[in-house]
């Protein structure tokens, strides 16, 4: 089966206020420190992955540069890092290469050197068309910058292109919402992800939000309710606009779906390298079993050489994996199909959970295949969560009661 190799580039220009992923501001004399050490996991993954148990085809069907803003690095780090996965990997001739971009961010040299390196994707970070907004929680961009960005990669011949939306930014109004989805649709990207604001103490938004202040304008955050209408109404206007929802927060013109995505919801290997990269492998000694592993989430620590953490997954976990990962997606979890490869007795253990889920209406189930519901991928997470082992006894108990 053919890996998919996740890069990340944990740098940023500035750091978003609802930003709670392991990457910051840096002095650019890091980088160089920063790509020695990714180009020395790469050389030695192979050796690493044996060391733990897992096992990996060589052949790469997908390459996706993270982070972070990978393309703050200087081309000829570009360069190092491409040549580098060459000579350690087969990368296929028909291969998915993205790479995550800020708006504003990729210059005509880089483009230049990424397309000769093979890159075909682009994930833009878009999150609002309404300025207001993007400079509300520190994005470096507006509106028109992120027009001439996919004017520019489409003139260049790079028509795969993804934008990412975040439902629930400070001064999201319906009315406003209602612009930055038409925007959206408007440029005919044949990809584009929704996501809700997420609130945790990881991030500067997150913590404020949760203290109930008003820094980075916390107060002008929508409430829940208003939230989870925002993204309803984008999944009816993206779906309404042929571009059919395939995941929870993704939706896609036929044929452009994520390579590099599919591989996490449907548990196909993958090796991650950089600042708080996770990686799946399956098992070389016993089918149905994997090795999850993930490197520092602290620049620090990654760059000290730090090991990472190992997480072995048995085969009840691989099967609890299947399920929460597996319902992400409309196509949502063949109950057949996973009972073929899990066993009829061990499927059975979620009936429960299944019955009481269904009940809710948070799931549904036709023939064999069991999916969220519309209601249900608003609380996806709490249906997810009774799928994890610990969770089904408390679970089922509610359902006895
Ligand atoms: S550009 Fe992306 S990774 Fe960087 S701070 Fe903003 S949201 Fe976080």
């Amino acid at each position: 089966m053919p890996l998919g190799l996740y890069v990340s580039v944990p740098f940023c220009r500035s750091k978003c206020t609802y930003c709670n992923f392991a990457s910051g501001v840096n002095s650019q004399s890091i980088f160089d420190r920063y790509i020695d050490r990714l180009c020395c996991d790469l050389q030695s993954a192979d050796h690493f992955a044996s060391g733990i148990g897992g096992t990996f085809d060589r052949t790469i069907d997908s390459i996706y540069f993270g982070g972070g803003t990978p393309t703050i690095l200087e081309i000829s780090q570009f360069e190092r890092l491409f040549v580098t996965i060459s000579q350690n990997f087969q990368v296929a001739a028909d291969a998915e290469i993205t790479i995550e971009c800020a708006p504003g961010t990729l210059d005509d040299s880089r483009l230049d050197v990424l397309q000769r390196c093979g890159v075909n994707r682009i994930s833009l970070g878009v999150q609002s068309f309404v300025d207001r907004e993007a400079a509300s929680v520190a994005r470096l961009h507006n509106r028109t910058t992120v027009l001439d960005d996919i004017r520019r990669l489409r003139a260049a011949g790079i028509s795969n292109i993804n934008v990412d939306l975040i439902a629930g930014l400070p001064h999201q109004t319906s009315a406003s919402w209602e612009f930055s989805v038409s925007e959206t649709l408007a440029t005919q990207v044949p990809h584009v992800s929704v996501y809700m604001l997420e609130v945790d103490a990881d991030s500067r938004l997150g913590r404020e939000l949760i203290a109930g202040g008003t820094k980075y304008h916390a107060h002008f955050v929508p409430d829940d309710d208003l939230i989870a209408d925002l993204y309803e109404m984008a999944c009816d206007r993206l779906v309404a606009a042929d571009i059919l929802q395939y995941e929870i927060s993704n939706f896609v013109r036929p044929g452009f779906k994520s390579r590099q995505n599919l591989k996490y919801w449907t548990r196909q290997p993958y090796l991650g390298f950089g600042v708080d990269a996770h990686s799946m492998l399956l098992s070389a000694s016993a089918p149905a079993e994997a090795v999850r592993f993930s490197a520092p989430d602290s620049l620090d620590q990654y760059l000290a050489g730090r090991d990472a953490r190992i997480t072995p997954v048995s085969r009840a976990s691989a099967l609890e994996e299947s399920f929460f990962l597996g319902l992400r997606l409309n196509q949502g979890v063949d109950l057949v199909e996973i009972e073929s490869q899990y066993g009829s007795d061990d499927v059975r253990r979620f009936s429960q959970v299944i019955a009481h889920f269904t009940h809710a209406g948070l799931l549904s189930r036709e023939s064999n295949v069991l999916r969220l519901t519309r209601r249900g991928r608003l609380l996806s997470n709490e249906v997810f969560q009774g799928f994890i082992s610990g969770s089904n006894e408390s679970q089922a108990a509610e359902v006895a009661l």
